[in-house]
């Protein structure tokens, strides 16, 4: 009989992570945060276009209201913050890379120096990475491999077909990002749907800063309605990604 999993993955460490770990702690939810050990304590910000965010060194003065914070934590802080029961920390690149053209040597740069200081900050080895931008090319996959990556998540484009999901790959398609305009609808099929024969998975992924958008779907309301619905189903295993494929 198979079993169904409820996971998150959120990506670039930023401070609005500290608001979102008690949050997915108030409703019992588990999940990885993918960071990127070059860049601990970056500051810039992100201009949001009306559908995902580009980065900005500053803010433009006329339009102050379409820029957040895309502040991240300083290391330190990213160690207390991240050391939490309920949390995994994973790879998000050393420098936030675009990977699709890195050379071998790049890669290597940016895929073995992160997994080598994320796991000596934090003290567990570190098994999986969430793709920047959900760019990489062979050379990264590779590199991947050498690390011995348990999963490497890609990005979501549209609605799945369904909740299934490889074990034996090591890429890990989301299931959906918090912003989606189905994102309700597809987690309430996901919970009504009864357990089959084969394992079930919903792995929300995202970036906290994106709820500061202050939209209908870019906000910590619209997602903790999801961790709401989620929290009070019956039958559903809250795990990280790294939880996935330990079994
Ligand atoms: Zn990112």
């Amino acid at each position: 009989m198979g079993e169904k999993f409820f996971t998150v993955s959120f990506d670039d460490g930023t401070e609005q992570d500290v608001r979102l770990i008690e949050l997915m702690k108030a409703y019992g939810i588990k999940g990885t945060f993918n960071l990127s050990s070059g860049i601990f304590g970056r500051k810039t910000y992100i201009r949001y276009d009306g559908s995902s965010g580009k980065t900005a060194a500053a803010i433009d003065p006329l339009h102050p209201e379409l820029y957040v914070n895309h502040f991240i934590l300083d290391k330190e802080t990213a160690l207390r913050v991240y050391s939490k029961p309920n949390v995994e920390v994973a790879s998000h690149g050393t420098h936030h890379l675009v990977q699709t053209e890195l050379t071998a040597q790049q890669a290597e740069e940016e895929i073995t120096r992160d997994f080598t200081e994320l796991s000596k900050l934090f003290g567990y080895k570190i098994v999986g990475h969430a793709f920047p931008k959900g760019t990489y090319n062979s050379n990264v996959i590779e590199a991947l491999r050498k690390n011995g990556a348990y999963y490497a998540r890609k990005v979501s484009r549209g609605k799945p077909k369904d909740f299934s999901f490889d074990r034996s790959s090591l890429l890990l398609t989301p299931t959906c990002r918090h912003t989606d305009e189905f994102s309700d609808e597809l987690l309430r099929e996901f919970i009504e749907t009864p357990a089959g024969s084969d394992d079930m998975v919903f792995v929300l992924w995202g970036h906290s800063y994106e709820l500061d958008y202050g939209t209908r779907l870019g906000c910590f309301e619209h997602l903790e309605g999801l961790f709401k619905a989620v929290s009070r189903a019956n039958g559903i295993r809250f795990v990280t990604n790294r939880g996935l494929f330990e079994r």
